[in-house]
């Protein structure tokens, strides 16, 4: 078992089977994600047969294998690590001044399909475990030597696809023997599964919901985006606006300006009604370019004009500083490929 799919409550349940005190678990969460250990025999505070009983128990600290790293001149860096099984995943760390962020994955590839973003390219190869999820912040700490503040499921895949998997590292990250990260650095990013957004509004904690929109209109956005035949228009805004009425937390909506597909002066007039009115925030991404797409970023003046009409319209926005472009580390440009230097 690995020690990382734990959260707090479920390691204490599993020391009290072995009839060991729960300040053990305390202790044991201290050395994994305050010292961020990943060896046994560092537990110096832990009797040595405690730990060997634990480790005959099958009770194992597995880390990601770092594989290689690229960083760019502002300190973006992606990682590529590699699995038990051998598939590989990407995250990126995004240093601050006051704040140091991951953006992690959540599958390996994705089966989405969105016709812009390379990593649903090669479809969905598999689920990550929690403890794959909460190792790449874990190890991405260690190796940088800082502290993550946030922490961003925006890598490859589609976090509600892997909800229980999710929920469960986003426990262990919250906890305050855990990485003790408040729920409000926490940021989910979907693509509009509809259940997911219900179901997250029922959770205690409350991280901030990010919903990648890019079409204010379902012929669009269906051919952007597949699972727009699955959720369309009306069932996701219905979705964000019982969110809102439970949670009163504004969702974040992502759209990425793609030119002359979703930049035309009617998709400025259809973003603006779709979301007038509602209590939310606008991203705008300039998209970032996929090779084998026929896609292109929208122009500057066009990037600003949509932000001004929204803006003007009430609806608060703001234009995604790009970030690690260069390493292909931005946003929607997550693929397992090896790294090469850019
Ligand atoms: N699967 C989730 C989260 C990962 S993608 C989702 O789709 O929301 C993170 C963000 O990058 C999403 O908003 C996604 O739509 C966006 N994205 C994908 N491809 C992109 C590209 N080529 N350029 C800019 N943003 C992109
Ligand atoms: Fe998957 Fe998100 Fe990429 Fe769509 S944008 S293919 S949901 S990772």
């Amino acid at each position: 078992m690995q020690i990382k799919d734990l959260t707090f409550e479920e390691l204490q349940s599993f020391l009290k089977e072995f009839q060991l005190p729960g300040y053990r678990a305390q202790q044991i969460f201290d050395w994994i994600y305050q010292k961020k250990s990943f060896d046994w025999q560092e537990m110096t505070n832990l009797p040595q047969s405690i730990r060997r009983e634990l480790t005959e128990k099958g009770l194992v600290i597995a880390a990601l294998k770092p594989v290689t790293s690229v960083t760019g001149s502002d300190g973006t860096t992606k990682y590529l690590f590699e699995l038990s099984d051998g598939e590989r995943i990407e995250s990126v760390f995004l240093p601050e001044q006051h704040r140091n962020t991951v953006c992690f994955s959540t599958q390996v590839g994705c089966g989405m399909g969105c016709a812009f973003c390379a990593t649903g390219k090669n479809g969905l190869i598999r689920n990550l475990t929690t403890a794959e999820i909460v190792d790449q912040i874990v190890r991405i700490a260690t190796i940088t030597g800082t502290r993550i503040t946030n922490v961003v499921a925006m890598g490859q895949g589609e976090p509600f696809a892997n909800y229980e998997a999710l929920l469960k590292a986003i426990r262990i990250l919250n906890h305050s023997q855990g990485l003790a990260l408040g729920a409000r650095r926490i940021t989910i990013s979907t693509c509009g599964i509809v259940p997911g957004i219900l179901k997250l509004a029922e959770e205690p904690f409350q991280v901030n919901l990010a919903i990648s929109l890019h079409a204010a209109e379902d012929q669009l956005r269906e051919r952007l985006m597949p699972i727009n035949k699955v959720y369309p228009l009306k069932a996701l805004m219905a979705a964000s606006k019982s969110y809102l009425a439970k949670t009163g937390r504004r969702i974040t909506y992502e759209y990425a300006l793609i030119d002359g597909v979703n930049d035309r002066p009617q998709d400025q007039v259809n973003l603006v009604q779709l979301l007038s009115g509602m209590l939310c925030h606008v991203n705008l991404i300039p998209l970032n370019p996929v090779t084998g797409t026929p896609f292109q970023r929208s122009r500057s003046d066009r990037i600003s004009g949509f932000a001004a009409a929204l803006n003007e319209a009430g609806i608060e926005t703001t234009i995604r500083k790009e970030r690690g472009s260069t390493l292909a580390a931005a946003c929607g440009q997550l693929q397992s490929k090896r790294l090469e230097r850019p």
